[in-house]
């Protein structure tokens, strides 16, 4: 690194072709497919969360290819390391601003040093809002899940609990009714703001009941979940539930806090993109994954989008030659 022309931060003296923040399936496919067309990208992949939300489950069934399934954590090592084979430069730091604008764009990390491309990928991800309750991240993968989807499969014939109210709360327990013995909704208020024709399907459903006015206040387990303390959010009065399953569906966050006020972001605070491409509204800056998708949120969608990113940017380059 140099010192840069204003003299205040250090700043790394090449420009990039390609620079991906993030380092989920999105940012590791977009790294591979970069690197592999001879771009050298430079992949910040977050100094604590490296890897991703995969890092934080246990088995992964539904991702194509491996027939047995694969740890989350294992199958991000091994995109990692399949990024960094064909060159890709990966540097475990969070960026901390960018500068998306012009034709030179410009990422600063966690030590204040600027890096600059010509082309910047998008793939910062989304977060799943939490309880914020002891023992949730012990118990993560271990019977408390974020993604219905995901991880119904594993709770074939056992009481399952779903927590929230909206759209998405209810969708995951209609679905996961197919799986479990019963389905119980915990939703802190007495009525739902889901839409009327998800609230009919539930109502309907046999297999699904509702914990009004309840919030969980307690997991119970040591290797997997076993049970739940619910409150009562009006009399304040305990109750315990035998869930072996618990689905947490309060919603989720893009991570494009640095980024609101330079590219279109929707209502939701999630990149706009000109489908089907990954185009943003700035020229040469493309976004991919959980940050631009919030209806699928799968890891083989999050790596497909990765790769038409890093296709669009190799166009974009090559149109600029
Ligand atoms: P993410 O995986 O969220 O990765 C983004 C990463 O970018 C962040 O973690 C961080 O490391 C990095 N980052 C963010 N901001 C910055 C910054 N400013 N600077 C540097 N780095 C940054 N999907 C499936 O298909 N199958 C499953 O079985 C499955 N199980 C799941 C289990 C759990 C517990 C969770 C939470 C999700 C699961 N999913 C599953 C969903 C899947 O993980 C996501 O859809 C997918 O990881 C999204 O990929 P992404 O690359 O867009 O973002």
């Amino acid at each position: 690194t140099t010192a840069s022309s204003n003299g205040s931060h250090p700043s790394a003296s090449d420009v990039r072709d390609v620079i991906v923040v993030g380092s989920g399936p999105a940012g590791y496919t977009a790294a591979v497919y970069a690197a592999r067309a001879n771009l050298a990208p430079l992949v910040f992949e977050g100094s604590v969360t490296a890897g991703g939300a995969l890092m934080n489950t246990t088995e992964v069934e539904n991702f194509p290819g491996f027939r047995d399934g694969i740890m989350g954590p294992e199958l991000m090592d091994n995109m990692r390391a399949q990024a960094e084979r064909f060159g890709a430069e990966l540097v475990a730091d969070d960026i901390t601003s960018m500068d998306l604008g012009g034709d030179v764009k410009t990422v600063t990390d966690g030590g204040g040093v600027v890096h600059r491309a010509r082309t910047v990928i998008l793939a910062m991800g989304s977060g799943y809002r939490k309880l914020g309750i002891p023992d949730e991240d012990r118990l993560s993968g271990h019977g408390v899940s974020w993604c219905a989807t995901c991880d119904g499969f594993f709770f074939r014939e056992q009481h399952i609990a779903v927590v929230g109210g909206g759209d998405s709360a209810l969708e995951e327990a209609t679905f996961l009714a197919r799986f479990g013995s019963k389905v119980t909704l915990i939703h802190r208020r007495g009525e739902l703001r889901a839409s009327k024709i998800m609230q009919e399907r539930a109502f309907a459903d046999p297999k699904i009941d509702f914990a009004w006015n309840s919030a969980v206040e307690a997991l119970h387990g040591d290797d997997k979940l076993t049970g739940l303390t619910l409150v009562d959010t009006v009399t304040g009065e305990k109750r315990e539930l035998d869930a072996t399953g618990l689905f947490i569906a309060i919603g989720h966050d893009p991570r494009s806090e640095l980024i609101t006020e330079q590219v279109e972001l929707d209502d939701e605070g999630y990149v706009l993109v000109d489908h089907p491409s990954t185009r943003t509204s700035l020229a040469g800056v493309f976004a991919c994954g959980d940050l631009v998708d919030h209806h699928y949120r799968q890891a083989i969608t999050a790596a497909g989008t990765g790769c038409a990113a890093a296709l669009d940017a190799e166009r974009h380059l090559a149109a600029l030659d």
